[in-house]
């Protein structure tokens, strides 16, 4: 292994909050040992309030790029001088990669994703997709699969305080990409149901089920033909996926998301491939 933290090495980061528990570290640390790139990642807590500090420091010499996670992923955007089309419409970035002397964000969390459905071999091309919840996540999801050439993605959403922000994302995406996009109401059970059963994918992208044995699908509402994607990956089975696996449904947790995220990060910032199943193998299973 060649010797790190010399005036050469080039600073990759995690800045968020809290960002202790993250494997990011590992498989980025891991992956430039393995290829020989010269260059370190970390995970450095930011609040909000705190994001001054990193600011002017991402325009420093040796700082190759980074992770944005909670609360920074929209607060990093107007420091950044470039954005590629799915950050530009998601209106979030979980990348920053220095081209020259610009500072590019990118979102990985939606290629990321679809990247991870190859494990049960599911592709988005003219599939209908239902995604629970409109956050960061969700958001990065619908644009990536709106260019990726889904038929139609309906969003269920509770019609709460954010809802006219969320119909012009989906008014916005669904212009720049030709990909039906809609907003239906979380809350209306007959229309939650009526969109479960004429959609081929359901993405929980909510947090419910993450701390509590919860789900917002009734059982009843599955059938064996729909794939069922879960974003949460702790615990790794939650009950919606549980439910899942006993109506013999496909289904996929958010593991392997983080892995292919973190793998599109690393492709940004090295042009070099992660040895993913090395990584995969070490970290996720
Ligand atoms: P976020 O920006 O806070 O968005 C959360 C969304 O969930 C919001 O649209 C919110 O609805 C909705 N929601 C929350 N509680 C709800 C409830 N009880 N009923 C209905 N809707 C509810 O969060 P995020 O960053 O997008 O993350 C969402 C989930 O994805 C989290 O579980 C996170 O851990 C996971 N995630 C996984 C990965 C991965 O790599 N696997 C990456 C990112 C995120 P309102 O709009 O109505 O407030």
């Amino acid at each position: 292994m060649q010797e790190k933290n010399t005036l050469n090495t080039k600073k990759a980061y995690l800045f968020g909050s809290p960002v202790s528990h993250s494997i990011s570290p590992k498989m980025h640390n891991y992956s430039f040992d393995k290829l020989g790139v010269d260059a370190t990642y970390s995970a450095v807590d930011i609040a909000l309030d705190n994001i001054d500090s990193v600011t002017s420091y991402i325009r420093s010499d040796d700082f190759l790029g980074a992770n944005l996670t909670m609360p920074l992923k929209t607060g990093i955007i107007k420091y950044l001088d470039e954005l590629d089309i799915t950050s530009r419409l998601s209106g979030a970035v979980n990348t920053i990669v220095r081209k020259n002397d610009k500072l590019w964000g990118y979102t990985t969390d939606g290629a990321g994703f679809i990247d991870s459905l190859k494990e049960i071999d599911v592709e988005i091309p003219k599939k209908k997709i239902l995604i629970l919840g409109a956050g960061g996540a969700a958001k990065s999801i619908i644009t990536k699969c709106a260019i990726d050439k889904a038929k139609k993605i309906t969003i269920a959403k509770r019609f709460n305080k954010t809802i006219n922000d969320v119909k012009a994302f989906a008014e916005n995406v669904s212009s720049e990409t030709n990909c039906v996009v809609e907003v239906i109401d979380i809350e209306d059970r007959s229309a939650l149901k009526n969109a479960i059963n004429n959609h081929d994918i359901l993405i929980n992208a909510t947090p419910v089920g993450m701390t509590s044995n919860n789900t917002l699908i009734d059982k009843s509402m599955l059938r064996p033909s729909l794939i069922v994607c879960d974003l949460i990956y702790e615990p790794e089975m939650t009950m919606l996926l549980k439910d899942a696996k006993e109506c013999g449904c496909k289904y996929i947790n958010g593991k392997y998301m983080l892995l292919y995220q973190g793998a599109r990060s690393f492709k940004l910032w090295t042009n070099k491939d992660m040895p993913v199943e090395e990584v995969k193998q070490k970290y996720f299973d």
